[in-house]
């Protein structure tokens, strides 16, 4: 299982401005990214083109393995 934390991210939230306790899981990924786009876009304002592959690739170091 992947999971990514927007904590490690240091992302926040808009409408709030805090910080963002959200996990994205998936077994691939993937799945994750899926999970993790669907949330980026919602709390965190982003266009679904803003999920880049660069965008993926710089936030792999958070992505953990369990
Ligand atoms: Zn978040």
């Amino acid at each position: 299982m992947l999971s990514l934390s927007c904590l490690d991210t240091g992302a926040r939230v808009i409408e709030t401005d805090s910080g963002c306790d959200y996990v994205a899981r998936g077994m691939t990924e993937e799945e994750l990214w899926k999970d993790a786009t669907e949330h980026i876009v919602k709390a965190h304002g982003m266009k679904i083109e803003d999920i880049t592959p660069q965008f993926k690739n710089y936030n792999k170091r958070y992505i953990k393995h369990s």
